[in-house]
């Protein structure tokens, strides 16, 4: 498969101190090591019997909020090029947790352990589901010994969770559209790294690109919410994706949300496949 590079676009720098490189050494993952094709664990692949996105909100989620996990489900519908469906929303009440599920503290207020939802998606996975991520609105811990986390993912049973609490604040992203952009971006990104994940991709280390480890918000905020080429032939080849028409719905998208730049990169790359054809 042939990729036209825009170069400048995926340069990668050091890692500065503190960011996800610097503080883990990964060695990355080749196309080849990927498809690991004399070994014995293959990438989780969408089947016949197995191939819708499943998706479920967990908690309280404000008229804005609904309104931006539309987005994010269309936006993910689009890259993965699979049928997404919600499955009934869940509440997440303490008056209703067993109380080893959650804790309030000082500095975080009410929080719920990762690993209570991760039970509850996995007891829900569809039959016909290739994977199923929640979404909620409250804040996450995986144990004891962590202040938070932004959400958890067990890969081999195909579900995880993530929150968009630290993404912005709810009532700000009522009213103001810059705050409201800024958390859709990062939801996205954040959805699609680890759905990424879930079809075994792991974390990109070539190119600047939506698989990149991301300790904090700053860092993930520097990452692009699109793949590198070489993460994108990845995703492409499990997945059997269309390349120019996919760029182009995604160039849409994007330039709907008034993200111009993600936008203009998959219109040039939508461009430059279509002269090859
Ligand atoms: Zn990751
Ligand atoms: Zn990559």
């Amino acid at each position: 498969m042939e990729f036209v590079l825009q170069k400048n676009q995926f340069y990668i720098q050091e890692p500065k101190y503190g960011e996800w490189l610097e503080r883990n050494k990964e060695r990355g993952q080749t196309f080849t090591e990927y498809w690991n094709k004399d070994g014995n664990i293959k990438p989780i692949q969408p089947t016949e019997k197995r191939k819708k996105i499943y998706f479920q909100l967990y908690g309280h989620f404000n008229e804005t909020q609904l309104r931006l996990m539309d987005s994010v489900q269309r936006f993910l519908s689009i890259f993965y090029e699979l049928p997404i469906q919600r499955l009934e929303q869940k509440s997440l009440d303490s008056t209703q947790l067993d109380t080893t599920n959650w804790r309030v503290q000082q500095r975080n207020g009410f929080q719920v352990k990762t690993g209570f939802i991760l039970d509850s998606l996995e007891k829900n996975l569809p039959s016909d589901g290739v994977l199923l991520v929640g979404f909620t609105t409250n804040d996450l811990y995986p144990s004891q010994k962590w202040s938070f986390v932004f959400g958890q993912a067990r890969l081999h049973d195909r579900v995880g969770v993530w929150s968009m609490v630290r993404f912005g604040d709810a009532d700000l992203i009522s009213q103001d559209t810059d705050a409201f952009n800024l958390a859709l971006q990062r939801t996205c990104k954040t959805a699609v790294h680890e759905i990424g994940h879930i079809f075994s991709l792991q974390h990109c280390i070539f190119y600047r690109c939506a698989m990149q480890g991301s300790n904090n918000l700053t860092e993930l905020d520097g990452h692009p919410s699109y793949f590198c080429p070489v993460c994108d032939a990845k995703i492409i080849s499990n997945l059997n994706l269309p390349l120019s028409q996919r760029y182009e719905n995604l160039a849409a998208f994007w330039k709907n949300q008034q993200q111009l730049e993600t936008s203009n990169y998959y219109r040039k790359s939508a461009l430059s496949l279509r002269r090859m054809d």
